[in-house]
């Protein structure tokens, strides 16, 4: 069905750029999604694509991935969420929000307090204090719980805004997730506000300040955008899903679910030269088991 949702363009810098901005970060995990054991390391050989999704591994030996979203607190340009997690009706079920086939495909779970106003409530924090959403991408798991903020402003790749409305299903989209009438705006990594930095082709600079740069890293979607964030003596890269793991990117590892596989191949090559070269940076990967429980509540 096509999108009746129009975005306009962003106009970049947002209010809110304090020079020498420093910005503080609490990951929060709002759901968890049920991965087969090759997804983010797609096999080779016969019946690969169906290894890949899982169709030949008894779910018992598929594994919980945590679904983060992230609270970024600037001193000025105050409280934006970083993605949205599942929508606190996942609680109840995966249907309502995800559909029986994408609930079938990928079983999709939260706990009772889980949701990202549940989570920002336990924080003093009310839903409609958050200004801006920035999207890594529109697939499900990341903008099933874009509804529970329809004050904020939605920041995304205008390349991800095409491809969510191009695609469906098959692609990890649900158009009632992002086609609703809230202040959608996308950004250009192509157009005369972007530019490199950090040792990544096109970056765009949210408040004007280096706080938060939004990192243009295709594959894994069309318009995938990872982040980097300026905390008080280091930076903090949360990669999306351009690596959903920290193995992806230390192993070169390629998931079963992708855009364009030269695109990604170039994206995690990026991630991991700036690892490489920034090797005090606190890196947060997408859907990362392990690493979750070792994260700290608060980056600063
Ligand atoms: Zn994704």
């Amino acid at each position: 069905m096509a999108v009746l949702t129009q975005p306009e363009p962003a106009r970049l810098p947002l209010p809110g750029r304090r020079d020498g901005a420093t910005v503080r970060v609490r990951p929060l995990r709002c759901g968890e999604v049920l991965l087969p054991p090759r997804a983010l390391d797609r096999p080779s050989g016969p019946l690969s694509r169906l290894r890949g999704i899982g169709l030949t591994t008894p779910r018992s030996r598929w594994s919980w991935v945590p679904v983060p979203v992230f609270l970024v607190e600037h001193p000025t340009a105050g409280r934006l969420l970083i993605d949205t997690g599942f929508h606190a009706s996942v609680q109840d079920g995966a249907r309502t929000s995800l559909g029986r086939r994408q609930a079938w495909l990928l079983p999709a779970r939260q706990g009772a307090g889980e949701s990202a106003p549940e989570r920002l409530r336990a924080l003093g924090i009310e839903p409609e204090q958050i200004s801006t959403v920035v999207m890594t991408h529109l697939h499900n798991d990341h903008a099933s719980g874009a509804s529970q903020f329809p004050h904020a402003t939605f920041v995304v790749d205008e390349a991800e805004w095409r491809a969510a409305c191009a695609g469906g299903f098959a692609e990890g989209y649900r158009h009632e997730h992002f086609d609703q009438p809230w202040d959608w705006r996308t950004v250009d990594h192509r157009g005369p506000d972007a530019c490199a930095r950090a040792g990544f082709e096109r970056t765009l600079d949210l408040f004007g300040d280096g706080s938060v740069l939004l990192l243009s890293t295709p594959g894994h979607t069309l318009g995938h955008q990872s982040v980097l964030l300026a905390l008080e003596d280091r930076t903090l890269l949360l990669t999306g899903d351009a690596a959903y793991i920290r193995r992806a990117i230390d192993d070169d590892l390629v998931p079963i679910f992708l855009a364009d596989e030269p695109l990604y191949l170039r994206s995690l090559a990026a991630l991991r030269d700036y690892v490489g070269r920034t090797p005090d940076a606190v890196v947060i990967c997408g859907h990362d088991a392990q690493h979750w429980p070792a994260l700290e509540p608060t980056y600063a």
